[in-house]
């Protein structure tokens, strides 16, 4: 099975896409997050990715797709993948689509986490990552036991540097613009799975398992 996962910055696809990962034993395939541990290992794609991640813009078409693809070709998943925050641009989502044909292999669901801009802004505002072990928090919706400090690694928690305030308006911006197109890209290409974001984190997963086991 193949999934992709689209919505704002902020929607709450990468929380979703790991639960869906580990319900239906996917692969989880973040494209912010192999751009972040390339930040962090000071590798020269995480270089050259930085400059635009701070900004709140995205990352280069060539450079993303080449990632997506080389990491497909040296891994092999099985059972299939989620994909979250890769197809970003019609671009990247046409040249991907060209990947899949190539494979007689296509997208089976696109699920669009829908919420408002206004939500996200205050959800982003108390976001807490660990930069150890990856674990997210909400100072208010979701906050570690002890402040600051990550339940499971003990790590101290930080606000990642792309969702301060007017990054993030940056990243509703660039979203508006580049991504949001996708869906009626997909529409026809791949089962859309549209659900309302606003909801808890268990609501929102709830929703989809019943839309995926459909
Ligand atoms: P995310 O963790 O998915 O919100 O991604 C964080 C940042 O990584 C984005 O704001 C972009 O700067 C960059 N990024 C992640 N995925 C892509 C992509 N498919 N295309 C371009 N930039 C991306």
């Amino acid at each position: 099975m193949k999934i992709l996962i689209l919505g704002a910055p902020g929607a709450g696809k990468g929380t979703q896409a790991k639960l869906i990962a580990e319900k239906y034993q996917l692969a989880h395939i973040s494209t912010g997050d192999i751009f972040r541990s390339n930040i962090q290992g000071n590798t020269p794609l995480g270089q050259q990715a930085q400059q635009y991640m701070s900004q709140g813009l995205l990352v280069p078409d060539e450079l993303t797709i080449a990632l997506v693809k080389d990491y497909l070709e040296t891994n092999h998943f099985e059972n299939g993948y989620i994909l979250d925050g890769f197809p970003r641009t019609i671009p990247q989502a046409e040249s991907f689509d060209a990947y899949l044909a190539s494979k007689q292999e296509c997208m089976d669901y696109v699920i669009d986490i829908e919420i408002p801009d206004e939500f996200i802004l205050d959800r982003m505002s108390g976001r807490r990552v660990c930069t150890k072990c990856g674990a997210t928090y909400h100072i208010v919706n979701s906050p570690s036991k002890k402040e600051g400090i990550c339940d499971t690694c003990g790590t101290a928690l930080i606000q990642r540097e792309d969702d301060q305030a007017e990054t993030v308006k940056k990243r509703l911006e660039v979203y508006h613009a580049e991504t949001q197109p996708l869906i009626d890209h997909y529409k026809g290409k791949a089962k859309y799975l549209p659900v309302d974001g606003t909801g808890s984190v268990e609501e929102v997963f709830a929703s989809l398992n019943k839309m995926l086991g459909a």
